[in-house]
């Protein structure tokens, strides 16, 4: 298929990293960066989000800001996570397309040329999916295996890499129809592989971090796990349905067999049976409750209309007057 618009002779490319707590990455991700861009026939600009952090994250990239024009550095005014961070450097981009990488030097910016590599050749998101993880922990694996196995079979977003990605690039027709979402607890990878468009992958090699600690928590985790079921499938609904008529068949069996039994003379044989019966349905009802309840609070949180994210401090210049998201994130002051 034609390419819908043509890869500019020498294009710009827009970095987006989001940080936190990353104050002893930064300096080298910017070393390597250059590295690898100085080699390139691109144009490009480094947005750096800083997610709130807690260390010299925001300070250390406004050194680099201030000492290279094309660095730039937005700060959230508290900690929103990653997908956030990375959602507000895509709405500021300006590039013709845009690359999102991790602080940590876990995605290696050597990659950069192979994804652009397949931009040019039409692709409009280009997935780099992890052929390896050195570093991380068992659990951390099969954390994300599992997780990525329900994204694709059970959720169906078949086009999601199997063994995952966060590191890929967006063209500039991709980034102007993202500004149009404005989910608030929905992965924004799985979004941007729900949004179709022609999507390509490359392999890499995933890193170890560099330095300090993933700030990817259980909790976090296990939220972004009920997100992505959450923001893309009806599933666990429909399945409380079905659970809630099983329930009510076998109940009126087992009616049928009471009345049947005290009608041949041996009636039921006491309130054993009752009490574990009454915990099994109260079980059941409190787990169907329980997940009525995770869309609910989704839907009031989609009512709220709150901004995915707020800035609260902006250094080095911002190629474009940010161009305020059709939905409800707010764009930042001026520098
Ligand atoms: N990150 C962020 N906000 C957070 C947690 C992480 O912006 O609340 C950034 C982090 O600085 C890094 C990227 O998101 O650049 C990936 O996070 P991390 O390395 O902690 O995750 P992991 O590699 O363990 O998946
Ligand atoms: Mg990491």
């Amino acid at each position: 298929m034609q390419a819908m618009t043509q890869t500019p002779a020498r294009p710009k490319l827009s970095l987006i990293t989001p940080a936190y707590n990353e104050e002893e990455n930064l300096p080298e991700l910017y070393v390597r960066l250059r590295q690898v861009l100085e080699g390139l026939e691109v144009d490009w600009e480094w947005l750096v989000v800083d997610d709130h952090s807690r260390d010299r994250t925001f300070q250390r990239a406004e050194l680099l800001a201030l000492s290279d024009p094309r660095v730039a550095v937005l700060r959230l005014s508290r900690n929103s996570g990653s997908h956030a961070a990375l959602t507000c450097g895509l709405h500021h981009a300006s590039g013709d397309c845009a690359v999102v990488l991790a602080a940590d030097l876990q995605d290696p910016p050597e990659v950069i040329p192979q994804l652009l590599e397949q931009w040019s050749q039409g692709q409009q998101v280009v997935w780099a999916v992890r052929a390896s993880r050195a570093g991380e922990s068992k659990s951390t694996t099969t954390f994300a295996g599992l997780y990525y196995k329900i994204m694709r079979h059970v959720v169906g977003l078949k086009d999601m890499p199997a063994s995952g990605a966060d590191f890929f690039l967006m063209d500039r027709v991709v980034l102007d129809n993202f500004k149009r979402l404005h989910e608030e607890n929905a992965s924004i990878l799985a979004l941007i592989s729900w949004m179709g468009f022609r999507q390509g992958y490359i392999d890499y090699h995933k890193a170890p971090r560099k330095h300090g600690r993933s700030g990817w928590t259980l909790q976090k985790k296990l939220k972004l796990v009920v997100d992505s079921v959450a923001s893309f499938s009806y599933l666990p609904l429909r399945l409380m349905s079905y659970a809630g008529m099983v329930m009510a068949a076998l109940g009126f069996i087992y009616l049928l067999v009471v009345i049947f039994n005290r009608l041949v003379g041996t009636p039921a044989a006491g309130w054993t049976e009752i009490v574990s019966l009454i915990l099994l349905l109260n079980g059941v009802q409190m787990l169907v409750l329980g997940i009525l309840g995770e869309y609910t609070w989704r839907a009031l949180s989609a009512a709220r209309r709150r901004p995915l994210y707020m800035v609260e401090a902006v250094a080095g210049r911002l190629q474009q007057a940010p161009t305020p998201p059709a939905g409800p994130a707010t764009g930042p002051p001026t520098a």
